[in-house]
C-alpha cells in the first residue's frame, strides 16, 4: 500500500474524529509515532506510523516548507 505523504504541521483528517467534536488534527512530531494535536480542544495523541497511515482520511492543509 502507499503511503500518504505526510509531513510535520501538515493539518489532516482522520477516520474517526476527535470525541470533542473536531476531526483536524496537526502532525507536531514525526518519527516511528506520529504526534498529532487535535485543532479543536488541544488534546494530543502519540500514534505508531503504520496505524497513522492506516487512520488518516486525508490531509487537509499541506504545510508549506
Ligand atoms: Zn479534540
Amino acid at each position: 500500500m502507499e503511503e500518504k505523504a505526510f509531513g510535520l504541521n501538515d493539518v489532516v483528517e482522520m477516520k474517526k474524529q476527535h470525541p470533542c467534536g473536531t476531526n483536524r488534527w496537526r502532525i507536531i512530531r514525526m518519527g516511528m509515532d506520529i504526534r498529532i494535536k487535535c485543532e479543536g480542544c488541544g488534546h494530543s495523541v502519540l500514534i505508531p506510523r503504520r496505524e497513522f497511515s492506516r487512520k488518516m482520511k486525508k490531509i487537509l492543509v499541506k504545510h508549506e516548507e
